[in-house]
């Protein structure tokens, strides 16, 4: 529908999934054994972060004593070599630092291919941390397939990792965008409005409720834009454009603290940091690349 729509953040990392080895256990041993493998470990949730600028993924040997006993998560192959992520506990950095990935993602050096393999990484960590034991049964339950899946030994009950859909959409009136400012923002940040997608929605449903919710606006034409994985914990962004003839806000007052409506070139000047009182969305976050792409006219309807 919007084919000039650019790729957000965090999205097409290069790895090789190789998903058809993770039930394969004499590969899944070939390539514990590979000299070429490499693992990303994390302390709690935050990655081993290299290189000038802490732009670079931390990699380690299979062998290095960092990670001797860890869970190894089989995330995939780089140019056939296999590639790992371990959740650590308190550990000291070896070299580098371990960083937040939401505060490395703000800086200068972080970003590219590099994020994009470091957050579904961290959404497999992420999930494994609080999957311990059988929604089922309450027994602690094992990594099996390569880190791809949980089973209990009591009852036999499998667990897959989660993804939870979030929609999040650019409200459009005709040349003009909301932007709104939740109340748990840093101080002056706009941005698009947000919310989780409940059991028995589909998309379009979800983004027809939030928008009344939060902003009190009716939706007319709803449309797919392109979607991010967003590993915090382990969400996945589904960006959206509704349209609205609705020009007054009734503000869902315990999320929205302010929003208004601004013309393509007011939300250039923001992006431009010309705005005293008002800050754009974060660098990386797919809000960020939705409001882009409406004021570079890749994306809307007006
Ligand atoms: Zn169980």
């Amino acid at each position: 529908m919007f084919e000039d729509a650019s790729r957000p953040a965090l999205t097409h990392a290069s790895l090789d999934r190789a998903a058809h080895l993770r039930a394969d256990d004499g590969a899944l041993a070939a390539m514990r054994a590979d000299p070429r493998a490499l693992v990303l470990p994390f302390r709690k949730r935050d990655p081993l972060l290299v290189g000038e600028g802490l732009g670079s993924l931390g990699w380690r040997g299979l062998d290095d004593p960092l990670v001797a006993g860890a869970d190894l998560i089989f995330l995939g192959l780089e140019e056939g070599a296999p590639r790992y992520a371990a959740g650590l506990g308190e550990v000291d950095a070896p070299e580098g630092a371990f960083i937040e990935m939401r505060a490395a993602l703000l800086g200068g050096a972080f970003g590219g291919d590099a994020a994009a393999v470091a957050s579904g990484a961290l959404a497999l960590v992420n999930w494994h941390a609080t999957h311990g034991h059988c929604a089922r049964c309450g027994e602690k339950t094992r990594m099996t397939q390569g880190g791809w899946r949980r089973d209990c030994p009591a009852c036999e009950g499998v667990h897959f990792p989660r993804t939870d859909p979030v929609v999040i959409m650019l409200i459009e009136r005709e040349g003009h965008c909301a932007i709104a400012r939740n109340v748990n923002f840093p101080e002056n940040l706009y941005s698009c409005i947000a919310g989780f997608v409940e059991p028995g929605e589909c998309v379009e449903e979800a983004v027809a409720r939030e928008t009344r919710e939060e902003l009190g606006l009716s939706t007319g034409r709803i449309g797919y834009v392109s979607s991010q994985p967003w590993p915090f914990p382990m969400s996945l962004m589904i960006g959206a454009i509704a349209e609205t003839t609705d020009t007054d806000f009734t503000l869902e007052e315990a999320e929205i603290a302010d929003a208004r409506w601004l013309s393509r070139a007011d939300l250039r000047r923001l992006f431009e940091g010309g705005w005293d009182d008002m800050a754009p969305p974060r660098r990386a976050a797919i809000a960020g690349t939705l409001l882009r792409d409406w004021y570079d006219r890749r994306i809307g309807w007006t």
